[in-house]
């Protein structure tokens, strides 16, 4: 090996290696270093030196040699290792702030929940980084490292400057929240670390993909349906958000013309339609101020009221209308469905939007695309925060946008009018 400095190109490369190997393991655990050699081409000095470096980053264990009964050195079985890095990935939803810890393999170790305690931003955006911060001092107690922390928003998000463009759930537009959070990150000593910014649904389907099963399911699209209906498709092993980050927002496309009001200006959007807002005022469960009321919500569900089984059948059927059209776009392998409305209504919402989307298929005469529920449930886009830092640091040839905390951002996002 040459003694000389490396330059910035041989950094890159050699991260490009370690970062593929990586890959390789997460794909298929078990492989050995001869294996890596022969999948990534690169030579089994290489790879010796770089599986080293990632033992002893934690990265990667070894488990006990195979024994092969072939002469010469038993391969020894390599994985990603559990214990020493973590992420963290946290969502800012319209009331609630969730926040988790997990490892490189996607094992939830931690889960801190509060309800939002104020939706105005400097208040919110402090609330979320003493979650956060109460999260890591729990890592670093226990030994290991924090490999940066992923957030989600509910709309459409700048992911350089962290600028949400649009929330109207919320009451947000042009909101900086990666400038708020950068400062108070950097105030509770937790200013090295990246940050990544993305849409709540987005996350979600990259902690699918990136923590699901292997091979991955791909493209992949994540419907969220909570008051706010999105979703996150992930296609050839990427997040396609779009030109400016809002690609995906499903819960304003059309499905009448002149139909209901919807949050963000327009009429008939789907989200009148599907969203928790739209079957809670179906439900008589809607506040004089009009906010929903999640325990009168509950209580009629409890009771299997049919006032509340019938406004999740009817928004699940428009679900399914909104599915046909999700299918039909982009030919997914899988759609994973999660989200608030998801969890409240259950089998009522979800035969509802199973039994449209099978009609549709029927009468085209097509095997209806494959459908499933989100593994993490309310936690979905929490686990895509941690998920995402994952997949933006095993894949450092996208130079997916990041930032560092306590460092301003050069410019924003314009905000539309
Ligand atoms: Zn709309």
């Amino acid at each position: 090996m040459s003694s000389a400095p490396m330059t910035g190109d041989q950094r890159f490369v050699k991260n490009l290696n370690r970062m593929a190997l990586l890959r390789l393991l997460r794909d298929e655990s078990g492989l050995s270093r001869a294996d890596l050699a022969m999948r990534s081409g690169l030579t089994k000095s290489t790879v010796s030196l770089l599986i080293k470096e990632l033992i002893d980053e934690g990265w990667l264990a070894e488990d006990d040699a195979l024994v092969t009964g072939a002469l010469g050195r038993r391969p020894t079985p390599l994985r990603l290792d559990g214990r020493q890095l973590v992420l963290i990935g946290a969502e800012l939803d319209t009331d609630t702030i969730r926040v988790v810890a997990t490892s490189i393999r996607g094992e939830v170790l931690e889960v801190n929940q509060a309800a939002l305690r104020s939706s105005e931003p400097d208040a919110a955006c402090h609330q979320l980084v003493q979650m956060v911060t109460s999260q890591s001092a729990k890592v670093k107690a226990g030994g290991a490292q924090l490999l940066g922390i992923g957030v989600g928003l509910p709309g459409a998000v700048d992911t350089v400057s962290g600028v949400l463009q649009l929330a109207p759930n919320i009451g947000w537009r042009g909101v900086e929240v990666g400038r708020r959070l950068r400062a108070e990150l950097a105030a509770a000593g937790l200013g090295g670390l990246p940050v990544y910014y993305q849409n709540e649904a987005d996350l979600a389907a990259v902690g699918e993909a990136e923590f699901g099963t292997r091979p991955s399911e791909d493209p992949l699209v994540y419907v969220s349906c909570g008051v706010g209906v999105g979703s996150g498709i992930i296609l050839n092993d990427s997040l396609f958000t779009g030109a400016t980050g809002s690609a995906g927002e499903i819960g304003h496309t059309t499905l009448f013309v002149d139909g209901r009001p919807c949050s963000c200006g327009r009429l008939g959007c789907a989200e009148a339609y599907v969203g928790l807002r739209a079957v809670a005022a179906a439900a008589g469960c809607l506040t004089g101020d009009g906010r929903i009321d999640r325990p009168a919500l509950k209580t009629l569900l409890g009771k299997r009221a049919a006032k509340a089984r019938d406004a999740f059948g009817a928004a699940g059927d428009m679900l399914g209308v909104l599915l046909q059209n999700v299918w039909t776009t982009f030919n997914p392998q899988v759609i994973v469905l999660g989200g608030e409305a998801v969890a409240l209504g259950g089998d009522q919402f979800l035969d509802a939007a199973i039994s449209r989307l099978g009609q549709f298929a029927s009468q085209a005469g097509l095997p209806g695309p494959e459908v499933r529920v989100a593994r993490h449930a309310e936690l979905a886009t929490a686990v895509g925060g941690a998920a995402f830092v994952l997949h933006s640091l095993l894949r450092p040839y996208s130079q997916a946008p990041t930032a560092r905390a306590g460092i301003p951002p050069a410019s924003t996002t314009p905000v539309p009018a």
